[in-house]
C-alpha cells in the first residue's frame, strides 16, 4: 500500500525507455467530518490516507504531454500543449491534462511532460483518487518546472482543472485534502478563505480505530444529484438574502428555516448549517482530548445526510447501521454520497467484530463484498525520490 518511488520509476522507464527525473506521490483522503458544505464556503475535516497517486514524471520541452496509467489499458495519449481545452478529452487524462491547462491559463510555463502514473488510491470510492492525481501531477510540474507555488496555489488551480476542464462542479476539499494534509493529523479547513489547523489525531493511542467502509458502489459526482444538491443550497442562501449557507449561524437557523419557501430548500439549508457547526463541535472535542465522543457527532451527520440532504443509498446506510449494531462508537457515509465510502468509530479491540459484521450485512443484503480497511491518518502530497534539485 505505501508509495513505492523504485517500482514507480521502474514503471515509467518501461513506458518512455528512460528513467524519471522524479517520483512525487499525493494521498487520497477521507472527510471525518464536514460534507456538503466545501461548496457552501463551510468547514470540513478530511485526513489523508496511506493510499497514494504516485507520478513519475520527466519534463520535455517539445509541447507534448504523454501520458500512462497503470490502472488504463492502453499506451502512453499523447497530447499537444498548445491544444488542450475543456472538453476534448472526456477521459482519465483530463485530470492531468487539465492541471496543465490550469497551470498555462494562469501563465506559468509548462512545455511538456512525460507522466507514469501508478496508484493504490481506488477509483470512484468517494475516497478523492481524483484529486491525487491532479496534486501528484501539478507538484511535479511545480518542481520540474520552478513554479513557486504554495501548495494552496497548486490545490486551487487542481480544483479549476476538475471544475473547468474535466466539468465537474466539486468544491476545494479534497484537492486541499491532498496537498496540505499531514501525518498524525486531520485537517481542520475553513473553505471561505482556506485557513486551516492540524488537529493531533492519534486515534491509536486513545485506543481507538477508524475503519474506512467502501461499499464498491460507484458513485459519479458529474451526474445530476451532486448538482442538484448544490443548487438547492445556492437557492437557499439567495432566498436568505446570504453570498451562502456558511453566513447562516446555528442560532439563527429555526429563524431562516421559516423565511424559507418550500421544504427542499429548508432540508438543504438544515443539513449544511448543522452540519458545520457538527465540525465545530469535533474540533472541541479533539482538542479536549474526548475522541470517543466524536461517535454520536458522526452519528447525527449521517442521519442528517440521509434524511436531510438524501444523499446517502441502501449500501451506506446498511454499513454505518451494521458499523453501530456491531459495537460501533459512530458511523456516517463520507464523501459526496449515492456510494463510495463510510467510516465508523471503533475500539480497537473491536475493529475486527465490526469489519466482520459489516462483510456479513452485506452478504446477507446481496450486495457486493465491501472493502474495509483503517484509515490512519498520513501524509500529504511529497516528493519520494531524492532526485534533481527542484
Ligand atoms: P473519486 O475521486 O472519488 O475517486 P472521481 O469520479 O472524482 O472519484 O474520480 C475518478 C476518476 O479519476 C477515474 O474515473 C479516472 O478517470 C480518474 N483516475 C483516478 N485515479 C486514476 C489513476 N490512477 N489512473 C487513471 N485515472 C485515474
Ligand atoms: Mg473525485
Amino acid at each position: 500500500m505505501n508509495p513505492d518511488s523504485s517500482s514507480a520509476a521502474g514503471t515509467f522507464e518501461q513506458v518512455f525507455g528512460a528513467p524519471p527525473q522524479g517520483v512525487w506521490a499525493a494521498p487520497g483522503r477521507v472527510n471525518l467530518i464536514g460534507e456538503h458544505t466545501d461548496y457552501n464556503a463551510g468547514f470540513v475535516m478530511p485526513l489523508a490516507l496511506p493510499h497514494a497517486t504516485v507520478a513519475a514524471v520527466s519534463r520535455r520541452d517539445d509541447g507534448v504531454l504523454a501520458l500512462a496509467s497503470d490502472g488504463m489499458p492502453g499506451g502512453p495519449a499523447e497530447l499537444r500543449t498548445d491544444t488542450l481545452a475543456p472538453g476534448v478529452r472526456p477521459d482519465w487524462t483530463a485530470y492531468p491534462a487539465g492541471v496543465v491547462w490550469a497551470l498555462r491559463e494562469a501563465g506559468h510555463t509548462v512545455g511538456g511532460a512525460c507522466v507514469s502514473v501508478t496508484s493504490t488510491v481506488p477509483a470512484g470510492a468517494g475516497l478523492s483518487s481524483s484529486a491525487a492525481l491532479e496534486v501528484a501531477t501539478a507538484l511535479a510540474l511545480n518542481d520540474l518546472y520552478a513554479l513557486g507555488l504554495t501548495r494552496e496555489e497548486l490545490a486551487t488551480l487542481c480544483r479549476r482543472a476538475e471544475n473547468a476542464y474535466v466539468g465537474v462542479p466539486s468544491g476545494i476539499m479534497d484537492q486541499m485534502a491532498s496537498a496540505c494534509c499531514t501525518a498524525g493529523h486531520v485537517l481542520h479547513l475553513d473553505t471561505r478563505d482556506l485557513i486551516r489547523r492540524q488537529v493531533p489525531f492519534d486515534l491509536a493511542a486513545a485506543g481507538l480505530r477508524l475503519l474506512v467502509i467502501d461499499t464498491r458502489v460507484t458513485h459519479d459526482l458529474a451526474d445530476g444529484g451532486y448538482a442538484e444538491r448544490r443548487a438547492a443550497c445556492t437557492e437557499a442562501a439567495a432566498a436568505l438574502g446570504a453570498g451562502s449557507l456558511r453566513e447562516i449561524p446555528h442560532e439563527g437557523l429555526a429563524d431562516a428555516l421559516g423565511r424559507l419557501p418550500d421544504a427542499r430548500l429548508r432540508r438543504a439549508a438544515r443539513h449544511v448549517v448543522t452540519e458545520n457547526r457538527r465540525v465545530e463541535r469535533v474540533v472541541e472535542l479533539l482538542d479536549a482530548g474526548r475522541p470517543r465522543d466524536i461517535g454520536p457527532v458522526l452519528d447525527a451527520g449521517h442521519v442528517s445526510l440521509r434524511d436531510d440532504f438524501r444523499v446517502s443509498c441502501p449500501e451506506l446506510d446498511l454499513a454505518t447501521g451494521a458499523a453501530r449494531a456491531a459495537g460501533a462508537l459512530g458511523a456516517r457515509m463520507t464523501g459526496g454520497g449515492f456510494g463510495g465510502s463510510a467510516l465508523a468509530l471503533v475500539e480497537a479491540a473491536s475493529a475486527e467484530t465490526v469489519g466482520r459484521a459489516v462483510t456479513g450485512a452485506f452478504a446477507a443484503a446481496g450486495y457486493r463484498t465491501p472493502r474495509v480497511f483503517e484509515a490512519v491518518a498520513s501524509a500529504g502530497a511529497r516528493r519520494l525520490d531524492a532526485g534533481v534539485p527542484g
